[in-house]
């Protein structure tokens, strides 16, 4: 089972990996868009970090929610509401049990996953963040989070090769081919500190 305290320590965790990476998020945000992610996501974790630190929710839904709203009014950028609604929306669909096991937290980021689709209008092959995530909650099943970090990491890397459909770099039409997505780079990071955090 997971409880409210194995969730701040994924978005502990992630915030970490945020800091660890930054410049090379914001490196890979260089060509293909507006050198910003590394600096847009430091500013959230950081901002979601403090708040779970002051103020921490009992039950997973909450941290979840709290985590996401935190992300919407920090970050700057098309990823902050996307992440922002990912966290929402899965803390949602945890709704208010103290604890949840890995197969109803599976479910629920599915959802989560779903409601950045539907906000960015994006789908897998658009070179997008959804290029990792959906990867991953495929891979995750019933709680896999070894899996689902494998996968998240193929996913962001077979971005390369892809042509952006959606967001900033879209707008490069073809030279936006042969460099990684800085977002599908962060979710595959946000995968991982889940493994991290579940190991
Ligand atoms: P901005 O592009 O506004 O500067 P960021 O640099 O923080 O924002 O985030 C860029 C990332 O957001 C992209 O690499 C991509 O993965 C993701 N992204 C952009 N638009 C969409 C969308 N419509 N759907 C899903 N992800 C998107
Ligand atoms: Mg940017
Ligand atoms: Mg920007």
């Amino acid at each position: 089972m997971l409880d409210a305290d194995f969730f701040r320590r994924w978005l502990t965790v992630a915030a970490a990996a945020v800091d660890r990476e930054a410049d090379r998020l914001t490196e890979l945000d260089s060509p293909i868009g507006d050198a910003d992610h590394g600096s847009n996501l430091q500013r959230g974790f950081n901002a979601v970090r403090a708040t779970l630190d002051k103020d921490a929710p009992d039950t997973p839904g909450a941290v979840l929610t709290l985590a996401g709203r935190q992300l919407i009014s920090t970050v700057g950028g098309a990823s902050g509401p996307l992440y922002g609604t990912l966290l929402r929306r899965t803390g949602k669909a945890l709704g208010e049990a103290a604890e949840v096991s890995e197969a109803d937290f599976a479910q629920a980021l599915k959802a989560g996953v779903d409601a950045v689709a539907a906000l960015g209008g994006a789908a897998p092959g658009d070179k997008t963040m959804l290029d990792a995530l959906v990867p991953a909650v495929e891979a995750l099943g019933d709680g896999d989070f070894a899996a689902a970090r494998s996968a998240a990491e193929h996913g962001a890397e077979a971005t390369i090769p892809l042509q952006a459909r959606k967001g900033r770099a879209s707008y490069l039409g073809e030279r936006s081919i042969g460099h990684q997505d800085p977002g599908a780079t962060s979710s595959a990071l946000l995968i991982a500190a889940l493994a991290e955090a579940a190991g």
